[in-house]
């Protein structure tokens, strides 16, 4: 069991601009944290910084209450899989998965049993005298994660490990992670990635970097039903969140919004009355949006239709909101193109930001 404590964590490298400001957390035995952002937002940085392959500039990290800021690498019970996978091209799946335990002189019968384990609940097992060139991508990427494995270490840090992988091995190799992970509950897991459906579909936790900072950390769920800010309504979710500038008119146990072409949009966010007034953005995801003929809360021409099969992406063309505004519904619509059409939402579906952070 390996708790992890991530105190004001900075990193500046030498050109002196930090890359990560205050970034604080507590990481549970067992848990699968996802770190999530933009690319260049730290995510990978961050990850080094607690494998040791990173100084830390300030702040302090602990695992199991112990300070490990100096703690050389290979003493902190971690093993990391990479994008790359950087196995040794020239030595079979079997010696790659041994090189760790070897180097550490482990007896030959444990080094058999773990990699034997290992390639068991990695389905490698009739791979084991293959070279890495001779193996396809998913299956370089399982010896990789099977490395890691065998040296049974205390926290298991993943950075990007599906990048290399077309669509298909993606979702068959983040299902397989799942499944390790289901596997080994008592083990500790930080995965990397800047793609939020791995982020919805693996985390435990998902932690949303951005702007040198830790932006939200929350459940997948949590995340997407109650984001703090704008910034995480639109990174979790796809297609993202639509925001429409209004003004509220009504405060209370419901709050009502007018937006800029007249139209209202009613909420159960609570605001009391000094809200009365305030810009704020509304927020509305694109599947929470349903066809009427009735009260609307946007009225728009359709623009492009992308159907899906099981849904339809309306992309809408709208008088006065500027910004792109996508509804995702279901079925087939492609005859909606280029007609105006009306809008509802549930007023359980109806976020509102001021000055970019959740009025809830
Ligand atoms: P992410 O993994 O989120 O894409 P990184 O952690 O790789 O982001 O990088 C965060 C920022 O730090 C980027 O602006 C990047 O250019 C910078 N950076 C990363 N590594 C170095 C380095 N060795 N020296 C200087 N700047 C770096």
């Amino acid at each position: 069991m390996t708790q992890l404590k991530l105190i004001s964590l900075e990193k500046s490298y030498n050109n002196g601009t930090p890359v990560l400001k205050n970034v604080s957390l507590d990481i549970q035995s067992g848990e699968l944290i996802v770190f999530v952002g933009p690319s260049g937002c730290g995510k990978s940085t961050l990850l080094r910084m607690i494998a040791g392959l990173e100084q830390i500039t300030d702040g302090t990290l602990e695992i199991d209450g112990q300070y490990m800021n100096d703690m050389p690498a290979s003493k902190r019970g971690i093993a990391m899989v990479f994008q790359s996978y950087a196995l040794y091209p020239h030595l079979t799946v079997r010696d790659n998965m041994s090189f760790a335990l070897k180097i550490a002189k482990y007896k030959q019968s444990d080094i058999d049993a773990a990699v034997s384990k290992a390639a068991k609940a990695l389905k490698l097992e009739d791979y084991l005298d293959r070279l890495p060139k001779e193996l396809s991508g998913g299956q370089r990427q399982r010896v990789a994660i099977g490395r890691a494995i065998v040296r049974d270490p205390k926290v298991f840090l993943f950075d990007e490990p599906l990048s290399n992988l077309d669509a298909a091995l993606r979702v068959e190799t983040r299902i397989e992670i799942a499944r390790l992970k289901e596997s080994m509950p008592d083990r500790t897991m930080i995965y990397v990635t800047h793609d939020q459906v791995e982020a919805m579909t693996l985390a435990s936790r998902i932690v949303v970097l951005a702007n040198n900072t830790v932006e939200q950390v929350g459940t997948p769920l949590d995340l997407y039903d109650n984001p703090d800010n704008e910034f995480v309504a639109q990174f979790i979710g796809s297609p993202a969140m639509n925001l429409l500038p209004g003004e509220i008119v009504a405060t209370g146990k419901q709050t009502k919004v007018k937006l800029s072409d007249n139209c209202v949009a009613v909420s159960n966010i609570v605001t009391s009355e000094s809200d009365l007034g305030k810009q704020v953005n509304v927020g509305i995801r694109p599947e929470d949006l349903s066809l009427t003929e009735d009260d609307h809360v946007l009225e728009a021409v359709v623009d492009i239709t992308e159907a899906l099969g099981e849904y339809t992406l309306l992309y809408l063309k709208h008088v006065s909101h500027a910004a792109n505004l996508v509804a995702k519904v279901p079925g087939t619509h492609k005859s909606l193109r280029n007609k105006l059409i009306k809008f509802i939402a549930k007023p359980s579906k109806i976020h509102i930001f001021h000055d970019g952070i959740s009025m809830r």
